[in-house]
Parts: C-alpha cells; sequence; structure tokens
C-alpha cells in the first residue's frame, strides 16, 4: 500500500468518495481533507503536507484551477489533478499549459491511480533535480570559499616573507662581498650558493605576491583599443625585441570589454615568452584576433621551440615550467598570471602547436557591446 496524503478540492460528497474508492482500489493508503472554497484551501495546505491536490474544475463558489495560483503564491510544489465531468480538449489543454499535471475524467476514474502515480514520480524527480542544483550551488561557494582563503594566504604569506627574506638576502650578500676569499675556496661558494638561493627566493616571492595581487581587486571592464594595448607591451619589451631581433607583426585588433592594465600584462607576457622561447630562427610573432560569437579570439603565436601536446595544460600552473633556469631564465608565474586576468575576464586561454613548428597562445576576452559580461569572478 501507498500511503497518498490527498486535498480533494470538492463540492460533491459523492464525487470525493469515488476518488477515494478508486484510490483505494489500485494500493493507495488515503488520508484526505476536502475544501470547496479559497479561503479553506490557503489554510489547509499550510498545515498539512499534502502528496497531491484533486481538483474539481468547476465549483460553485470557486474555480479549482485557482489552487495553482494559490500553490505559486505560497511557492509550494504539490501536484495538481484536475478531476472533472465533461471538460474538453481544449479546455484540458489549457489546465495543463496552467501548470496542472493531468486532467481526469469523473467517468474514467480507472485512470486516476496512473495519473497520480505519475505525478508522484515527477514530483520526486523535480525533487532530486532541485537537491542536486542546490548541492552543486553549496560546492560552487564552498569551492569560492575555499580558493578566496588560499588567495588571502598566498598574499599574506608571501607579503609576511618579504622582509625576513630581505635580512638574509642583504646579510648573506655582505658576507659574500666583505669576506669573499678570508676563508677557503669551499667557503667562498657556500657564501656565493647562499646569496643566490636568498636572491631566487625573493623573486619567487614577489612574483606569488605578483599573482596574489591580480584577483585582489575586482575587474573593472570598460572599452578598450586593444592595439593600442598591444603597442604599450611592445614598448614595455623593447629592449628584448631588439636583443633579439624579433620581429613582431600585427593585424588589425579590437576594441574589447577588459581592464587595460591587467590586459597589457597579458599581452606582454605572452609576447615576452614567444621572444623568449626561440629556436634557431630570430622571433617571428604574430598577433591577430578574429570575432567568434560574442567574443574575441586573439591569437598570440610564434617560431620558437613549440610546446608537447601532453604539456600543454600543465604551463598555466604557477611555478611550471618546460626547462631549466640554466636554459631559459623565469619563474614559471607569466602564464598562470595571464589565465587569472583572462578568466576573471570570463574568457579562456590555452595553447595550439604552430603547424610549421612554434606555439600559437590563444584567449578570448568579451566584445565591446556585450556588456552583460561584466565578469568579476573572484
Ligand atoms: P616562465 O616564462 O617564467 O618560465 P611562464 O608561466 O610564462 O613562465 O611559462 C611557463 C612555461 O611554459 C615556460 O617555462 C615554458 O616552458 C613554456 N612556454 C611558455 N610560453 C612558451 C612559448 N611561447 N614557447 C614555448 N614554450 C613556452
Amino acid at each position: 500500500m501507498t500511503k497518498l496524503h490527498a486535498l480533494l478540492v470538492e463540492d460533491d460528497p459523492v464525487d470525493v468518495e469515488q476518488v477515494r474508492i478508486a484510490l483505494s482500489k489500485d494500493g493507495f493508503e488515503v488520508t484526505s481533507e476536502v475544501t470547496d472554497t479559497a479561503e479553506g484551501f490557503t489554510r489547509l495546505i499550510r498545515t498539512g503536507a499534502y502528496d497531491i491536490i484533486l481538483a474539481d474544475y468547476k465549483l460553485p463558489q470557486w474555480r479549482g484551477m485557482d489552487a495553482l495560483d494559490v500553490l505559486r503564491r505560497e511557492n509550494l510544489d504539490i501536484p495538481v489533478i484536475v478531476v472533472t465531468g465533461y471538460l474538453g480538449e481544449e479546455r484540458a489543454v489549457d489546465c495543463i499549459k496552467q501548470g496542472a499535471t493531468d486532467c481526469v475524467l469523473k467517468d474514467r476514474m480507472g485512470r486516476l491511480s496512473p495519473s497520480v502515480r505519475r505525478a508522484l514520480e515527477e514530483k520526486r524527480l523535480r525533487k532530486e533535480r532541485r537537491d542536486s542544483e542546490m548541492e552543486l550551488a553549496r560546492k560552487v561557494e564552498e569551492l569560492a570559499r575555499s580558493n578566496r582563503d588560499l588567495e588571502q594566504f598566498a598574499y599574506v604569506a608571501s607579503h609576511d616573507l618579504q622582509e625576513p627574506l630581505r635580512m638574509v638576502a642583504n646579510y648573506t650578500q655582505l658576507l659574500t662581498e666583505r669576506y669573499r676569499g678570508k676563508f677557503d675556496e669551499q667557503a667562498d661558494k657556500y657564501l656565493h650558493y647562499a646569496a643566490d638561493g636568498a636572491l631566487r627566493m625573493q623573486a619567487l616571492i614577489q612574483d606569488l605576491l605578483k599573482f596574489s595581487r591580480v584577483g585582489k581587486h575586482q575587474v573593472e571592464l570598460r572599452p578598450t583599443e586593444s592595439r593600442a594595448i598591444v603597442e604599450q607591451a611592445l614598448a614595455n619589451l623593447q629592449a628584448a625585441i631588439q636583443e633579439s631581433g624579433a620581429l613582431v607583426e600585427r593585424s588589425a585588433i579590437p576594441v574589447v570589454m577588459a581592464d587595460p592594465s591587467q590586459l597589457t600584462q597579458v599581452f606582454q607576457n605572452l609576447i615576452a615568452n614567444a621572444i623568449k622561447f626561440h629556436g634557431v630562427e630570430p622571433p617571428k610573432v604574430q598577433i591577430a584576433a578574429e570575432k567568434k560569437g560574442e567574443q574575441w579570439e586573439f591569437a598570440v603565436s610564434d617560431n620558437g621551440i613549440g610546446i608537447p601536446a601532453d604539456q600543454q595544460q600543465d604551463i598555466f600552473v604557477i611555478f611550471r615550467r618546460l626547462h631549466g633556469r640554466g636554459e631559459y631564465d623565469g619563474n614559471g608565474i607569466g602564464l598562470a598570471i595571464c589565465k587569472k586576468i583572462v578568466e576573471r575576464h570570463g574568457g579562456q586561454i590555452w595553447v595550439e602547436a604552430q603547424a610549421g613548428g612554434g606555439s600559437c597562445f590563444k584567449f578570448t576576452l568579451p566584445a565591446e557591446h556585450s556588456r552583460t559580461t561584466q565578469a568579476a569572478h573572484a
């Protein structure tokens, strides 16, 4: 027997009895209340936890279908089945459109139980979906919070470590300068290692601080001339460009919604890498953009050493590098910063292999008119 707590919206005691008999016959253990007025209905649904509402279409004092409005107002998800005399197809469709689960004719009571079972099953599925959506929302919030905590930790740690580290770096340097050659050769080597290690740690801590600062401020998206941003990035990289003899080509690049100083950082990091990781040929860098729906897709490609396919995701992780310091200098922070900035703009970043060797970094940004993408993800 399936327990069923039903609310019957009905004015005819004979029909009430018929409904009860039909349900009991098909294995329902029914408990029920009956009402035929709006006030009675509202009072009852506020107090009783009903599994189902079986409503006559037309009552002398009230339209049974109005029950749907009351349920919506009260924010209750209880399935409503219209149980009625002749209704006509058009009205039946209308009832379903308004939110009833089904319509059952009084002279076809055999259909009532299957209809109730289906309504209960649909309600169970709705609840399951709501629960999993809520669980998902909770997990997203938890993840965002733990991300914020982690970011805060990285910021505080890198900020507070700077001062003691400065002491270590200054004094090991002082020691190296003052006492070089005063002990034996071994001691000189140790002093050099200590000073070098302290300097490297300082660089790492400063990079970590740079990385966590990206997340500290809200992104202010505004129409930004990306051509000017690229020119600024190239001006900042002038020394590296001249030294390497790099050739930089740019095709028409558009206005996008972005935070100008953060976008400069993205271009600067990508172009610097395109120059740094060159092969035997002098670096050749191409900057282009292509409209893809509501977004612009930028591409910064080079003719350099390329990136193996199985490592194309890893390189965006903070401090992840594919080469030793002896080969190419750097700390492995540049791409992690690019990823953080682009994602805070509501875009994505990835790398593709170039057909003739080299790499092509791509990222998306909202186009100028898509102001709805005011992404300020923390
Ligand atoms: P860094 O440049 O300081 O090493 P990044 O985060 O900018 O740090 O890059 C991470 C790694 O990704 C680099 O060490 C390098 O191995 C690889 N990489 C980045 N850009 C390129 C590129 N244009 N060509 C080849 N490898 C690259």
